[in-house]
């Protein structure tokens, strides 16, 4: 480095006075990072975004981002996962009785057990979307088994096996539920989205798959077009109940 060159480093640095180390603490050997993003709308607790680094220049750059975050509106507004928001928007409207049992099915046959736990402010945000990875999974197989090899046996109960279990092979979700599971996604979300549970819909971005043509089985492709439909309109009800 030239003499000119260190001269302009020293300068610079008296210029930036002392490092602003708010929000990052050093614990052994990482530095974990917290900022306040105010309160949650949900729990009404105070929200915290968190982060952590190995080195304290990496934390101060986290720190900055979460801060930018916060300053443009784009930061998780809530610590509620995914599965308690399909909670509430299930429970949250009036809709017949069959129509709620098929959501109900689709979330806890599909949804629930791959996305159920995670916060939903991170599954926004994640990159590949989990929601699009989940159309994945479902398009390859309907119990996601991720190429696994296992014994699918006749009842969950103790039972003596016979030729009823077999191992098993991978069968796809069909279209048409894969397109039900993604409308009542959508739904769940754009609702926690005019609720301000979060700033931006990440399904809206994200190709709806298509539905074949309504043959040769028309009443229950109709039937999978209702609930689907229905699921889309339906978030303008739960969110006027959200206050
Ligand atoms: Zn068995
Ligand atoms: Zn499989």
């Amino acid at each position: 480095m030239s003499i000119l060159a260190l001269y302009a480093a020293v300068t610079a640095r008296r210029k930036q006075g002392p490092k602003d180390l708010t929000g990052i603490r050093q614990q052994g050997s990482t530095y974990q990072v917290r900022i306040s993003a105010g309160l949650d709308p949900v729990t009404g607790r105070q929200l915290m975004l968190s982060g952590s680094a190995d080195t304290e220049h990496a934390a101060i750059m986290i720190r900055d981002r979460l801060r930018q975050q916060v300053r443009d509106n784009t930061a998780a507004r809530t610590n509620v996962t995914l599965g308690y928001l399909l909670d509430e928007w299930l429970s949250g409207h009036q809709v017949e009785e069959t129509t709620r049992d098929s959501y109900r099915l689709l979330i806890n046959g599909f949804i629930r057990p791959a996305l159920g736990t995670t916060p939903l402010g991170q599954q926004c945000r994640q990159v590949p979307r989990p929601f699009e990875q989940l159309d994945a999974e479902l398009r390859a197989c309907r119990r996601r088994c991720h190429s696994r090899t296992f014994v699918e046996h006749r009842t969950p109960r103790p039972h003596n096996c016979d030729e009823r279990c077999a191992a098993h092979v991978c069968t796809p979700l069909a279209v048409s539920s894969i397109r039900q599971c993604h409308a009542v996604l959508s739904g769940a979300l754009s609702a926690a989205k005019r609720c301000g549970w979060i700033t931006a819909n990440p399904l809206e971005a994200a190709q709806r798959p298509r539905i074949p043509a309504p043959q040769p089985n028309p009443p229950s492709a109709e039937e999978a077009a209702k609930i689907a439909n229905a699921a889309w309109e339906q978030d303008a009800d739960w969110a006027r109940s959200c206050g």
